[in-house]
């Protein structure tokens, strides 16, 4: 059975600061491939799956020639908040943008930037990187984003060589092998965090959804209302009104109880084994804000803290370095003008708990 996930950003996750691409976003999901690092078609199942049902304008993470590519908004030259195209090596462990171009601002004015504006979506298939421009569907080729689809861009994912695409118009296209004239799979489409697992697709929008897209007239179905959910293909976890954490099976049915504490839907994320997360007791910054929890999948019962950061935790993200999580804090960096802006990640080791911090300015 192919699985795919996707994710996106969603302003309404509680808590959501800024968005360069302006509302819900998503990436998507890629092959299953071996557990390693290294080469951008070694791509782990769970580091796409988790991370596209998570996203952020400084977030999702994804694997390309032996480097990971990120987002970050930093202070440009003139003081001011510019989202960035990012790229992190792990062999060396250094930090710098994409585009290494000394001349390129890479703002919307710079023609010629290697990053072509890539800001959100990040997605890996297989050994492909797709991102998305300025509603337009950027592929990298090289050391170059270039436009796949050059308009009326919203959001997308792939399933194997098929491109779905969430339209300007609010519609859901399938691009069968990725190219030609598309196919409208729904009329009315305004979801994010896709899953989809063979013809049905799972998504968030107002709640966790699932419709099945080769039905004659595919009628979507609210399997848990209100809800913000992020899905393992076994499971959809979330939280009920209690802020606690809950999962069901993928029919939203089997409700258990996991964990009778608040956390923080933007902090969580899941591998093969765990489900992470941190706190949240109603405050950003209050109590638990430093640690990093889990609990074990197959036995929900056995939670750990895994890590206790000297900043506070905000986002976990997978990292297809197996045995690593990325961890983007809540810090208090500001630019001129007073915008938030992103200095600094965690790589935080899944078997130790020990991490590093990698500054990103
Ligand atoms: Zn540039």
């Amino acid at each position: 059975m192919r699985k795919r996930a996707v994710l996106s950003l969603a302003l309404a996750v509680v808590l959501l600061l800024f968005s360069a691409c302006g509302g819900p976003q998503q990436s998507s999901v890629s092959e299953k491939a071996p557990e390693s690092g290294g080469s951008a078609a070694e791509v782990r199942e769970t580091f796409v799956s988790g991370n596209m049902q998570k996203n952020s304008p400084s977030g999702n993470f994804v694997s390309a020639n032996g480097k990971i590519l990120f987002t970050a908004v930093l202070e440009n030259a003139e003081g001011l908040a510019v989202l960035q195209l990012m790229e992190y090596d792990p062999a060396s462990g250094l930090v710098s943008t994409f585009c290494k171009d000394p001349t390129c601002d890479h703002s919307d004015k710079a023609e010629h930037c290697a990053a072509a504006h890539a800001s959100c979506n990040l997605e890996n298939n297989g050994a492909d990187v797709f991102a998305m421009g300025f509603e337009t569907l950027l592929k990298l080729n090289g050391d170059r984003f270039e436009p796949v689809l050059d308009s009326g861009v919203a959001g997308f994912f792939h399933a194997g060589d098929d491109l779905y695409v969430r339209t300007q118009d609010a519609s859901l296209l399938l691009y069968e092998n990725g190219k030609g004239t598309p196919k409208t799979l729904l009329e009315e489409y305004a979801g994010y965090w896709e899953y989809l697992d063979g013809d049905t697709l799972y998504y968030e929008s107002g709640g966790f959804n699932r419709v099945q897209l080769s039905a004659e007239d595919p009628e979507p179905e609210v399997l848990l209302p209100g809800a913000e959910a992020i899905t393992d293909g076994t499971h959809i976890y979330y939280t009920g009104d209690s802020g606690f954490l809950y999962r069901c099976s993928m029919d939203g049915e089997n409700k258990e109880l996991l964990f009778e504490q608040r956390v923080l839907p933007a902090s969580w994320n899941y591998d093969e084994t765990y489900f992470y997360f941190r706190l949240f007791d109603g405050d950003l910054r209050g109590a638990g804000s430093h640690e990093i929890y889990r609990m074990l999948k197959s036995d929900p019962a056995q939670v750990e803290k895994l890590a206790e950061l000297p900043d506070m935790v905000y986002q976990i993200y997978i990292s297809p370095i197996a045995g690593e999580l990325f961890v983007i804090p809540l810090t208090e960096a500001k630019d001129s003008s007073g915008n938030k802006v992103d200095n600094m990640l965690y790589i935080v080791s899944t078997e130790s708990g020990e991490f590093r911090k990698l500054e990103i300015s």
